[in-house]
Parts: structure tokens; C-alpha cells; sequence
């Protein structure tokens, strides 16, 4: 099974991935993860990607893309994995659909976490003060909730075509955001 959590930057993809990906003990694949562990390695990924991330722009595709395809051929994504923080563009959407067509997969389930702006923006504000995520600046929250709608929330519309997503109300306790998603997938 695979399962892909949308929604914007703040909105709590990592929280309740984690749960989920646990429960149902799945792998999670995070591409926000993986570029920062680059960056803290200073690999040649990781200095392409931080001069991008620092200012809350999307890593291009041409990078993101054999990121995605490794990820993807892992021994342990054979079976299923939560995916966090990507698909994001339409580019990459294709790949991700063309990867897990080519093996006779597909996504079964889009995970569409939904919080107001303002709380989005006072949780990175927040985070941005406990874990100091280099972009976490004001600027880069605008630029990152900017290119959220205008790149990524349109993927939304492509994949309700094929009725898997599901609209989660991102805010409240924890627990019971992912009791509701449990309720979802069904189980
Ligand atoms: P958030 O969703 O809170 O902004 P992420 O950890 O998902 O945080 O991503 C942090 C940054 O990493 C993004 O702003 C972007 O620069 C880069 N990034 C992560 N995933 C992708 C992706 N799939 N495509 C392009 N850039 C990405």
C-alpha cells in the first residue's frame, strides 16, 4: 500500500506520517529528510539543495527527480511506504505514477492534511524557535506557503479525479487527527 500525505508546509505531513508509517509497518520516505541529512554531510546533493531550501524554493526536478527514482527502487519501498513531502510538482507526480505503474502499484490513498494559513504560519514560527530549520525565517514560511499553492496544491485536483483523496482536518490533538486517518484508510 502506498500512501501519500499532501498539504502545506507546517500542516503536520511529518507528525502523522511517522504514526502511520509505524502502525502499518511501512518504510517513510521523506525527501525533506533526505535533503537535509545531505546538506549536514555536505555531499554534492546537499550543496546543490541548500542554497534552494534556505530560501524556501523547491530543490529542482532535475535533482528531486533521481532522488525520487532511488527512493523508489529501494529493496524496502517494494511492498508499500508512506511518502512525505513529495510527489510536489507535476513532474514528479509522473514519475511517481509511472514508477509504481511499471510494477503494477499505484497510490491508494492521498492523505490531504487541512490547516488554516495563520496556524500554519505560527507553527513554523514556533518550530522555527525549538529546532532552529534554517528555513524557518519569516521570508522563507511566505515563500514556502507561496510555492505550496501555486506547485504542489495542484495536484490535488489531479489525483480527486481518480477519487483517493481524502480531506483531513489537520488541526486539534494529535491522537485523534490520526484516529481519523486510521478511520480512513480502513485500517
Ligand atoms: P516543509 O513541507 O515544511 O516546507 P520539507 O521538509 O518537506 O518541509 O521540505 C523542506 C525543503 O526541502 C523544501 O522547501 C524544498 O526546498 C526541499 N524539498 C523537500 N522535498 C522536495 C521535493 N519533493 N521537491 C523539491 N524540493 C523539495
Amino acid at each position: 500500500m502506498f500512501i501519500l500525505f499532501l498539504g502545506a508546509p507546517g500542516s503536520g505531513k511529518g507528525t502523522q506520517g511517522k504514526i502511520l508509517a509505524e502502525r502499518l509497518g511501512l518504510p517513510k520516505i521523506t525527501t525533506g529528510d533526505l535533503l537535509r541529512a545531505a546538506v549536514k554531510q555536505g555531499t554534492p546533493l546537499g550543496r546543490e539543495a541548500k542554497k534552494y531550501m534556505d530560501e524556501g524554493k523547491l530543490v529542482p526536478d532535475t535533482v528531486i527527480l533521481n532522488l525520487i527514482k532511488e527512493e523508489l527502487a529501494k529493496p524496502d519501498a517494494q511492498r508499500g511506504a508512506v511518502l512525505d513531502g513529495f510527489p510536489r510538482t507535476a513532474p514528479q507526480a509522473q514519475l511517481v505514477d509511472a514508477t509504481l505503474g511499471e510494477r503494477g502499484q499505484r497510490l491508494n490513498h492521498i492523505l490531504l492534511l487541512d490547516v488554516l494559513e495563520e496556524e500554519l504560519v505560527r507553527r513554523m514560527t514556533n518550530r522555527a524557535a525549538q529546532e532552529g530549520r534554517s528555513d524557518d525565517t519569516p521570508e522563507a514560511i511566505r515563500t514556502r506557503l507561496q510555492v505550496y499553492q501555486r506547485d504542489t496544491a495542484p495536484l490535488i485536483a489531479h489525483y480527486a479525479q481518480r477519487g483517493i483523496v481524502h480531506r483531513v482536518p489537520g488541526t486539534g490533538m494529535i491522537d485523534e487527527i490520526a484516529t481519523e486517518i486510521k478511520r480512513i484508510i480502513g485500517r
